[in-house]
């Protein structure tokens, strides 16, 4: 039995990582920062589904929540860093360094402190798994190609969040072989995210979510793809 982690899964990609995940016979924690929204998730989501109150934002919360999962379990095969913001969309000259700071909070020191909470637990699995949910916003490539829509898009905090997010997963990976460790872009998927303006379902969005998830123990580490495949960084 695979036992996986989801940060923010009560709604959007998350949620629908961990119904598919599910369907494939994982057992799933939801990480929620509302307990109600969370058991309220977990009860939809029906058997094997798990609440885990967990605030990425918040140093303490992440810390309990692994010592509250370690109390339930004795490893942690895959962890899905999804929980993020948009934060500010105000223009580029009205954007301030607390505007980014906010954003940090949860799309880059959130991943930072989960994987560091949890990397216990995981080291415990035979075969441990990360899968970084980034975005092709944190692309370098794409944001600079006037080809791609990514490039349409004038933003700090978010943005560079997400590029933030690739360079620790490829560092990550450097640091532990023994796990593999990978960044996907959903694609641009009607969420709450973007008041459901994305083009895909939430079942495409999760597609590269899912095979990252399932990669097996001899699959590649450190890599960034979409459901379409690599993602050039
Ligand atoms: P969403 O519907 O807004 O869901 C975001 C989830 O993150 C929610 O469950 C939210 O919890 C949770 N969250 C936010 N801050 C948190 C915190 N401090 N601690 C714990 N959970 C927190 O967004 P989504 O579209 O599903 O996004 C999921 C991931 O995909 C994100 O990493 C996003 O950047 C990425 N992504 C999305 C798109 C897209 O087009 N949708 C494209 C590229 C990348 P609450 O329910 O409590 O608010």
């Amino acid at each position: 039995m695979t036992t996986t982690l989801i940060t923010g899964a009560t709604k959007g990609l998350g949620y629908e990582a961990a119904r598919r995940l599910l369907a494939l016979g994982h057992t799933v924690h939801l990480g929620v920062r509302d307990a109600a929204r969370g058991e309220q998730a977990a009860a939809a989501l029906g058997v094997g589904a798990h609440v885990l109150l967990l605030d990425v934002s918040d140093e303490e919360s992440v810390r309990a929540a692994a010592a509250r999962l370690a109390e339930q379990v004795d490893h942690l095969d895959v962890l899905v860093n999804n929980a993020a913001i948009v934060g500010t969309r105000s223009a580029v000259a009205d954007t301030t360094a607390d505007d980014l700071l906010e954003v940090y909070e949860t799309n880059v020191l959130g991943a930072v402190r989960t994987v560091h909470a949890f990397l216990p637990l995981l080291r415990a699995s035979e075969a441990p798994v990360i899968v970084n949910v980034g975005s092709g916003l944190g692309s370098l490539a794409r944001t600079t190609d006037p080809e791609r829509m990514e490039s349409q898009l004038h933003n700090l905090a978010y943005t560079s969040s997400k590029a933030a997010l690739t360079m620790l997963t490829v560092q990550y990976a450097k640091a532990f072989p023994e796990l593999r460790i990978n960044i996907v872009d959903p694609g641009y998927t009607a969420t709450d995210l973007n008041g459901h303006q994305g083009t895909q379902t939430v079942e495409e969005g999760t597609d590269a979510i899912v095979a990252m998830a399932c990669i097996s123990p001899d699959g590649p580490s450190g890599t960034f793809t979409d459901r379409s495949g690599p993602v050039a960084w």
